[in-house]
């Protein structure tokens, strides 16, 4: 898909791992999780499935250390033991160049968006207290509303219907590879900002047409990158 910004109207933004440096603690509590219930997965796996939810990504890893899927039992277990083990560790600060983004975004008559498949309400009632005045909740896109997660590309075609914009008038920002190829799937030009410990490569080979390594970079080449007010 092409990016022209003369037609731009939403920005589709992720929130771990874009508007919160929140994925440490997620790899974190992903690895000890597992760990407590006898599987290995190391914090890196843990970047790869983001985006997928709770019950896919345990799924993967009990197929892969105990050869069968997780009853639904064990995955309600597993997964509130990621939530407490989460929710133990320091709270997860903004983005760097995140806040600074949003306000150029929204100067620019844009709509800023969130599509998360995150269902953490302790993040979701930062996002008003960490960047005031920037995202109307009847706009948000979370684990509440989609039935399916990213790579599929429900959430980001649900948060198009919901700014009744089309997939060429929005771009989606992203860190994770599912996340990426959701945003791809869903027609929309995706900007990868490669914020965790993978290479680039990884993003790029999912269809990201932009690159930035963090969010700060993105920010000081938004001038760049939106034309359209110049
Ligand atoms: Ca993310």
């Amino acid at each position: 898909m092409l990016y022209d910004p003369s037609r731009l109207k939403a920005v589709l933004f992720d929130m771990d791992g874009v508007l919160f440096d929140s994925m440490k603690n997620h790899a974190t509590a992903w690895h000890e999780a597992m760990r407590r219930y006898g599987m290995q997965m190391s914090r890196e796996e843990a970047y790869l499935h983001e985006g997928r939810t709770g019950a896919g990504t345990i799924n993967i890893v009990s197929l892969r250390e105990r050869g069968r899927e997780a009853t639904d039992e064990e995955i309600k277990a597993i997964y509130q033991t990621k939530s407490e083990v989460f929710n133990s560790l320091p709270t997860a600060e903004r983005m760097p160049g995140a806040y600074e983004l949003l306000c150029k975004v929204k100067a620019c008559g844009l709509v800023p968006m969130v599509v998360t498949g995150s269902g953490q309400t302790s993040l979701l009632e930062r996002l008003e207290h960490n960047f005031p005045g920037i995202f109307r909740r009847e706009l948000m896109v979370t684990a509440f509303d989609v039935k399916f997660g990213k790579p599929h590309p429900e959430p980001y075609l649900m948060a198009l219907q919901k700014a009744a914009v089309g997939p060429d008038e929005a771009i989606v920002v992203e860190n994770a590879p599912l996340g990426v190829r959701a945003g791809v799937a869903a027609g929309i030009f995706t900007v990868a900002v490669n914020t965790g410990p993978l290479p680039d490569e990884v993003l790029l080979s999912e269809g990201a047409g932009r690159l930035f390594r963090s969010m700060n970079e993105f920010c000081e080449n938004w001038e760049k990158f939106f034309p359209a007010i110049q």
